[in-house]
């Protein structure tokens, strides 16, 4: 059956079918563990994208067990399920965004799982690092950078690819359980947070990426094609008179 897939390499959305997966349920016959008979899935993917083509590949563990009613064996892989290669679930990042910035958060997407209290930590001097060097704003804690920032949206001095949306976005993290109640505090300060909260810091991480450096290429990119055909018909003109 043809399911949907995106491509963790190149963010390419596609369908998975036949011709570019492979699946196999493995029953290990070691005993019966604790968890039961122990069983493992893998599912390798090709990514049609030809300029990626890349391979991805996916590990499930956990336990088969037979099911009477469906006559068939049912597998649970909640024990532990994962992507093996590429490891992360990193988004790739154009060049445009400082090299130290996108550091932070391809690091803070490596370790999400391991040790989400180290991957907050990144991804507050991630999110720091962003004021400071598109914003232009500095002050002693990310909790009055983005009171300065919010002061800046208001009073229009803020550079205009930074939405009011995005600023409630850094605005309500403040919100969230202990990053808020840290963030007077140095931003290499370690706290403790699970998994769920350092997902979200990454996902803010993205969403200003996309709108602060992104919407800002975007509109050099435009302005570069406007004044490219403005000193081509230039000249012309200036051909033309000569
Ligand atoms: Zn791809």
């Amino acid at each position: 059956m043809a399911t949907q897939w995106t491509c963790p390499h190149c963010r390419h959305p596609q369908v998975r079918t036949e011709d570019n997966s492979a699946t196999a349920k493995i029953h290990l016959d070691l005993g019966v563990t604790n968890i039961g008979d122990t069983s493992f899935e893998y599912l390798a993917m090709r990514c049609l994208n030809s300029d990626c083509n890349q391979l991805s590949f996916n590990l499930g563990l956990g336990s088969r067990r037979w099911d009477q009613l469906q006559h068939r064996n049912v597998y649970d892989y909640s024990l532990w399920c994962d992507a093996i290669y590429p490891s992360s679930a990193a988004k790739p990042q154009p060049d445009f965004i400082p090299e130290v910035i996108v550091e932070d958060y391809y690091e803070a997407c490596k370790i999400q799982k391991l040790s989400p209290k180290a991957s907050a930590t990144l991804s507050r001097r991630c999110i720091q690092g962003m004021i400071r060097d598109f914003a232009k704003i500095k002050a002693p804690s990310l909790y009055k950078e983005i009171e300065k920032l919010r002061e800046a949206i208001t009073d229009g001095s803020a550079d205009r690819s930074i939405s009011e949306e995005s600023v409630e976005a850094l605005h309500a993290v403040r919100e969230i359980g202990n990053i808020g109640a840290h963030m007077e505090k140095d931003v290499n300060h370690i706290v403790e947070v699970d998994e769920e909260e350092a997902g979200i810091l990454i996902e803010l991480i993205e969403q200003l990426f996309d709108e602060w450096y992104g919407e800002r290429e975007k509109r050099k990119a435009r302005l570069d094609r406007v004044r490219k055909v403005a000193d081509e018909k230039k000249a012309v003109k200036a051909q033309a008179a000569t």
